[in-house]
């Protein structure tokens, strides 16, 4: 090799660092210019293991791991910075209040010491992902968004929807605008609020529906859009600290049907319940023998509200109500009304104080 070849070669040579140099530059700066966005699993469908690829049911949730799904997802590193760790890792109907305290405390722990983090993710079981995430709404102290995010299909499946969930989750969590929603559900493009939120469909992929309130917003392939807002207390406007509660009161809730027996409910007082939470029908009804053991509740000091099974609508107060000594649970869905309750007498609120939150929740 002459001379001027070896010099256009060095030169080649430089330029070809100077390009990849810049490259470097131009991936690290957009990376560190992109929200860190931090990912909680706990498990569900959407970390799950099926057998085949047509198993969709009879699978076993929880089997993945969170940096698996993460390390599964390249595309989530044009959205966020991704900071991930798995809390637990079960089927949804194994969750628990206590795991419930633990998610809120990590949350708020986190929030507190790195400012830098712009909103979280939680990945959960379908079946009681309402739930957790009304009792978040409740409890984290942040402004950021929490969103959380489940499956209706394995991971292993033919067109699982977990992967786009979660992408899409990350999007909302990553975005300006969702700051303040407090907690919110995404799923299947859709962004619920955590108190109006439920599943309404066993195995639909659109699962998630906010019945008479409608959506918070919409995740299309331009971005997030949000059209309204929750107006009721919620994390950095509500008055509960997780924190400062050891113990978990005994809270049911009891359905009504036509011919309603009275005994269960006669089996929860003497079962030390604290709360119970009537799923009647209606606008809140129960059968006579129901009613009977309701007001033999209240009269020892059992709270009792009534929330309608319907899904739809509020529960008013009644003169029969009043005189039975039950509080009306507005629009909750019978389960919601329950973990409010739970909360309310975990931090020693009072009947009056249980019916202001009742109106401000
Ligand atoms: N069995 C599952 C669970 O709730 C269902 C789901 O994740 O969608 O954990």
């Amino acid at each position: 090799m002459n001379l001027l070849s070896k010099k256009i070669l060095f030169m080649k040579l430089l330029k070809n660092l100077f390009i990849a140099a810049g490259c470097l530059v131009c991936v690290t700066s957009h990376a560190v210019d992109l929200p860190l966005v931090y990912i909680l699993g706990t498990g569900g469908t959407i970390q799950s293991k099926g057998d085949t690829r047509m198993t969709l049911h009879d699978y076993r949730a929880g089997r993945y791991d969170i940096s698996e799904l993460v390390e599964a997802l390249p595309e989530l590193q044009d959205v966020a910075r991704i900071e991930a760790k798995q809390v637990t890792n079960i089927g949804s109907p194994s969750m628990t209040p206590v795991v419930w305290k633990e998610l809120a405390e990590t949350i708020n722990a986190l929030a507190a010491e790195n400012p830098e983090i712009a909103g979280f993710v939680l990945t959960h079981g379908t079946n009681t992902l309402e739930e957790t995430a009304w009792f978040l709404h409740l409890t984290v102290k942040t402004d950021r968004p929490v969103v959380v995010v489940g499956a209706q299909r394995p991971a292993t499946a033919i067109s699982g929807d977990g992967p786009m969930n979660l992408y899409n989750a990350v999007k909302v969590a990553a975005s300006e605008d969702a700051r303040n929603k407090g907690v919110m559900i995404a799923m299947n493009q859709q962004i619920n609020s955590a108190r109006e939120g439920t599943k309404t469909s066993a195995y639909k992929v659109e699962a998630f529906q906010s019945r008479d309130l409608g959506l918070l917003g919409v995740i299309d392939p331009d971005g997030v859009r949000f059209y309204r807002e929750p107006t009721r207390r919620h994390t950095i406007f509500s008055e509960f600290s997780v924190s400062e509660i050891s113990e978990w009161p005994r809270v049911d809730v009891v359905e009504s049907y036509a011919g309603a027996p009275g005994d269960i409910i006669e089996f929860l007082i003497r079962s030390g319940s604290k709360g119970i939470v009537l799923s009647g029908h209606g606008a809140g009804g129960s059968s006579p023998e129901q009613s009977t053991q309701f007001k033999a509740a209240t009269d020892q000091g059992i709270i009792v509200i009534a929330a309608s099974r319907t899904g739809s609508g509020r529960v008013i107060q009644g003169t029969r109500m009043e005189e039975s000594g039950i509080l009306a649970g507005d629009n909750l869905l019978p389960h919601k009304a329950r973990i409010l309750l739970q909360l309310a007498l975990a931090s020693g609120l009072d009947k009056p104080a249980i019916e202001r939150i009742l109106e401000q929740y």
